[in-house]
């Protein structure tokens, strides 16, 4: 069964809390809907008998705390060890992730350990069969763009779960464990103890962990040439809808027929996923996105990549690590991570292209992607801007003499290099070694040059870094366009083939002259790759019917052009609805198969990905 959109009943439902005070009913609903307590068939139901409705003047409903002890106490009894709170400041602060929406969860619990997410999923799993509204969101540092951490019922927070495990370097793998709790920053760290890093690195990768990086399928600079996540996943722990965890890893021919022939949920799951791809391989194969970033939908085309035929003469893997990185925790929650990481690069050259004509801006890129470059990072001239009348800004990240050495360098590229004319986009390319040793950077500067664009090879680290803070903090930096509005997430995830690059962002700036707005823009160029933050202001109460506006306008554009409208944020509550523009029915039905066989009780995150159940009108923050 699915789950219903009416928050009320999610409200009635939830029944775990502390402390004990009187615990007010939620305000933010999924779907606007009249106010009252609406108990599923509560008279199979005795904890519902515990949540008497209490009415009050100011909230209008209340309820008898005692069904949230009751609940906090089933917890307690199977073994759990970690925090239940509905504390007001806990909801109001997950009631917001770094998207564009406010919705406020009921309980908060936070598990210390595997064995506490195992309690919950196995206790709250029981009680979603009574109380249908009753459902588990992870959420890790709650930086993502798209509110998949979001929820109107249960978050399971996994701070608690930040262990850094092992570092294991073996001839040609280097391979580490960890919780997902871990900040990303901490594991890099450990990382580098040994030369090594995680090459999918996010430019969040300071305030973000690697848990939530796995529920995203989260991508950054370096994907260019290595790709998401889910490309680097040895394997994972993840607690299923039975409340036990299962090691989930690639499997070969004779791993998968053995796990078959066992009885447990990850080999029910594995035997049916299986079956699901044998049924629909042509149409999974045709829907499989264009291009080469993509973190929409479950990534079934990737589970065996060498398709059916040859997995069964025993060639390749049956994987699906590959469609539980980036499933926004929407099939299961992961609880231990294994992932393979690479020596750092030295060496390397960057390349710094200023265009100043757009239509230019393709033709220097693509040619770029004849070198293998690691990455090819792009920034418009507003972030430009923004950086250069913000110098305060960049105090607190560089320290000391290096802070007036960077805006030095900053301005005199700005008024000796560019000649105070900012390009319209400045290009990063970066190069490695193997490939500067077989041509000289100059010598490819020179032929990835246009006409108005000349490409320079950027010798001095102080202007490197220049141009790297400026990159890294574009987001940030576009918030001091205006203090009272907010740059908002909803198209910052559109990715279209390179070579579409410069008619598609030329249409773009068109819908923002037609919708009267402004964006600052920056991203992955190589990848096609652009993050629009629309400068809106939340408090006027037009914004939800634009936002919805241009969100449908603005994905048409990246559809027309060979695009994806979810390059790495993942689906969340903003693309959920609009996964129709690049997906056929039919793959949206084997996406909805797919989540139902590992949730069939709709235990984990429901409404994100599939079966979308938040309204983003009504859902949409009144603050910026
Ligand atoms: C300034 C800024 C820059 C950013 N840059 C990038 C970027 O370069 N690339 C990029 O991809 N993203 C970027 N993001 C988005 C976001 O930071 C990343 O997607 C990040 O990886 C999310 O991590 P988190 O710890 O905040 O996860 P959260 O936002 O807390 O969670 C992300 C998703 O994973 C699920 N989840 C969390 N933990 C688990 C678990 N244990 N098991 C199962 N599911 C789980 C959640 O339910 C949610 O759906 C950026 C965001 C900001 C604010």
């Amino acid at each position: 069964m699915k789950k219903s959109s009416s928050a009320p009943e999610v409200a009635a439902a939830v029944v775990v809390a502390a402390p004990i005070k009187k615990v007010p009913v939620k305000k933010a609903v999924a779907k606007k809907a009249p106010r009252k307590i609406a108990l599923k068939d509560s008279k199979k139901v005795p904890l519902a008998m515990t949540a008497k409705k209490i009415h009050t003047r100011d909230t209008g409903i209340k309820r008898n705390p005692l069904g949230h002890l009751l609940m906090e106490k089933m917890l307690r009894e199977a073994g759990f060890h970690g925090e239940v709170s509905t504390a007001k400041e806990l909801l109001d602060k997950y009631s917001t992730d770094e998207s564009i929406f406010s919705i406020r969860p009921q309980v908060v619990i936070r598990p210390r350990h595997k064995s506490d997410v195992e309690v919950v999923v196995k206790t709250i799993g029981r009680e979603t069969k009574r109380f249908s509204s009753l459902s588990l969101t992870p959420r890790a540092a709650g930086t993502g763009l798209g509110g998949g951490s979001l929820t109107d019922s249960i978050v399971v927070d996994m701070m608690h779960l930040n262990k850094m495990g092992d570092v294991t370097i073996k001839k040609d793998k280097a391979v580490f464990t960890c919780e997902p709790g871990l900040m990303w920053r901490d594991m890099e760290k450990e990382l580098k103890k040994h030369d090594l890093y995680l090459p999918p690195y996010t430019a969040s990768k300071d305030i973000c962990t690697i848990g939530g990086a796995i529920g995203n399928n989260s991508a950054g600079p370096d994907s260019l040439r290595y790709g998401h996540c889910a490309d680097w996943v040895e394997s994972l722990d993840v607690v299923l809808k039975d409340g036990k965890s299962y090691t989930i890893k690639p499997l070969t021919l004779k791993e998968f027929q053995a796990l078959i022939k066992q009885k447990h949920e990850h080999a029910r799951i594995a035997q049916s996923i299986y079956e699901l791809i044998v049924k629909n391989e042509v149409e999974i194969k045709r829907n499989k996105p264009k291009t080469k970033k993509n973190s929409s939908g479950y990534a079934l085309w990737n589970v065996i990549p060498e398709g059916v035929v040859a997995f069964k003469k025993g060639k390749g893997v049956f994987d699906l690590t590959r469609i539980i990185t980036g499933s926004q925790g929407t099939i299961g929650i992961v609880t231990n991570i294994t992932m393979r990481a690479l020596p750092i690069q030295k060496n390397t050259s960057l390349l710094m292209v200023p265009i100043f004509d757009l239509a230019e801006a393709a033709d220097t890129i693509v040619k770029s992607l004849k070198y293998n470059p690691i990455n090819v990072e792009i920034f418009d001239a507003l972030t430009f801007d923004l950086a250069l009348s913000n110098p305060d800004f960049f105090k607190q990240r560089l320290s000391g003499l290096m802070y007036y050495r960077v805006m030095l360098s900053m301005y005199t590229t700005y008024h000796v290099r560019f000649a105070r004319k900012i390009p319209e986009f400045t290009v990063l390319i970066t190069l490695d070694e193997e490939t500067t040793q077989k041509k000289p950077a100059v010598e490819i500067a020179k032929e990835i040059s246009t006409k108005s664009s000349k490409a320079r090879v950027v010798t001095n680290q102080v202007e490197a870094e220049m141009y790297w803070q400026i990159r890294r903090a574009s987001y940030t930096l576009s918030k001091f366009q205006d203090r009272n509005k907010r740059p908002a997430a909803f198209l910052e995830d559109m990715t279209v083939p390179p070579e579409n690059l410069s008619k598609f962002f030329m249409q773009i700036k068109k819908l923002f002259k037609e919708f009267n707005v402004t964006a600052a823009v920056h991203g992955h160029g190589g990848n096609g790759h652009f993050h629009f933050y629309p400068l809106l202001d939340f408090t006027n109460k037009t914004t939800p019917a634009l936002v919805e506006k241009m969100a449908d306008a603005f994905f048409d554009t990246a559809v027309k052009f060979k695009g994806d409208i979810c390059g790495e944020h993942n689906d969340g509550i903003i693309r959920t609805p609009y996964l129709h523009k690049m997906f056929s029915k039919k793959m949206l039905e084997i996406f909805k198969e797919t989540e139902h066989l590992f949730d069939p009780d709709d235990i984990f995150n429901p409404g994100k990905k599939v079966n979308p159940r938040f309204d983003i009108r009504h859902n949409i923050r009144h603050t910026n």
